[in-house]
């Protein structure tokens, strides 16, 4: 027989622990099913300088921390739990099922993160891991390419912060930008400048440009490389590419089943972070009008978690309008 849940929690990154510390201390029956191991994106992340009470900590030490102490509330954690679908049933309680295993919960916070977007030129697929030279993952790959010359994609927060990451052990990191101004936070831009600016320094930029190929025999070897406003195009010689141009929802699994937007976001009230689905709810880097942030993934999964309370409370509160839902204090 299936077993039995109040909450079920699918993801175990920062969203999802923070709902699991939520409802386990509230004695919630509580289940975090995680595809892989607990942490997601945030793994990759050797330096959180912004998420309050901590001046500076390492990704899988903070998520370490985390799976520390809501595994003390009693929560359940299940690594290498994929879940492959969700099911509604008659009596409201909703079946979630993973490749062998189907568990029934009252409720489900939906958590399951985001991933790689992918720059989909030729040879991408092709060199596709750390050894043959393309990689998203500066914090992981950066030791393979001690002393060699590296092309860096992107202009968000993740391209400066694994940018500054790669030149600690790169001979020469020069990252490419599809427009002239970047989209990271300002602090990152200063830090990333000044680097740039420093006599012999080993990191370059080069704005207005893309990659159109990433070529190689058997290795990276170099990338087609064209300004987007001179259309020159060169082939320049490096050993590792690696691409970070942000991230795509994990919401695959969920299509028929919640309202998704075209490019795979969750739909839902962003207030109390209910979806289309009475007893689902949605938290982290996969929701409508997510921030991405460390903080606010951890706060969604705690918003969700409270909100629990006031649909086992009254399940019709979930077809309320926001304004009438819950006054401050409601929960
Ligand atoms: P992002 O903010 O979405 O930035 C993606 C970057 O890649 C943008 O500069 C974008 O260019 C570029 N890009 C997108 N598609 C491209 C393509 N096909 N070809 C070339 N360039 C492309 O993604 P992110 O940097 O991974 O960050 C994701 C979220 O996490 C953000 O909200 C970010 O603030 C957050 N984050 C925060 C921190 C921190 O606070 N320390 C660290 C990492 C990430 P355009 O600018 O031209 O669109």
């Amino acid at each position: 027989m299936a077993k039995q849940y109040d909450c079920i929690i699918i993801g175990a990154g920062p969203a999802g622990l923070g709902a699991a510390l939520y409802a386990s201390r509230d004695r919630f029956r509580t289940l975090v099913l995680e595809k892989f191991m607990p942490g997601g994106q945030i793994n990759n992340t050797d330096r959180i300088e912004n998420y309050p009470g901590f001046e500076q900590i390492d990704g899988p030490g903070l998520i370490g921390r985390m799976q520390k102490q809501v595994e003390g509330f009693g929560a359940e954690i299940k690594n290498g739990s994929e879940v492959t679908r969700l099911e509604k049933l008659a009596n409201g309680d909703i079946a979630v099922h993973c490749d062998k295993d189907v568990y029934i919960s009252r409720a489900v916070i939906l958590a399951p993160g985001s991933d790689y977007r992918k720059l989909g030129v030729p040879g991408e697929e092709e060199f596709r891991n750390a050894g043959a030279g393309v990689s998203y993952c500066g914090t992981c790959d950066a030791p393979f390419f001690r002393g060699k010359e590296v092309l860096a994609v992107g202009g968000g927060n993740s391209s400066l912060e694994e940018t500054l990451h790669l030149a600690k052990f790169a001979g020469k990191v020069t990252l490419i930008h599809r427009r002239d101004e970047f989209r990271a936070t300002k602090i990152l831009v200063e830090e990333l400048l000044q680097k740039v600016n420093e006599p012999n320094s080993n990191i370059r930029i080069k704005y207005s440009t893309v990659a159109t190929a990433i070529q190689g025999d058997g290795k990276v070897q170099s990338a087609r490389l064209k300004n987007v406003k001179t259309a020159l195009e060169e082939d320049f010689a490096c050993d590792g590419v690696f691409i970070f141009i942000g991230m795509v929802p994990n919401t695959g699994f969920l299509k028929g089943f919640v309202g998704l937007t075209d490019n795979g976001f969750i739909k839902c009230d962003c207030a109390y972070l209910r979806t289309n689905v009475p007893g689902v709810f949605v938290a982290g880097d996969c929701r409508i009008g997510a921030a991405m942030q460390l903080a606010t993934a951890v706060a969604d999964g705690v918003n969700a978690a409270m909100m629990l309370k006031q649909y086992f409370r009254d399940p019709n509160w979930w077809n309320e309008a926001i304004s009438d839902a819950l006054g401050p204090g409601g929960w």
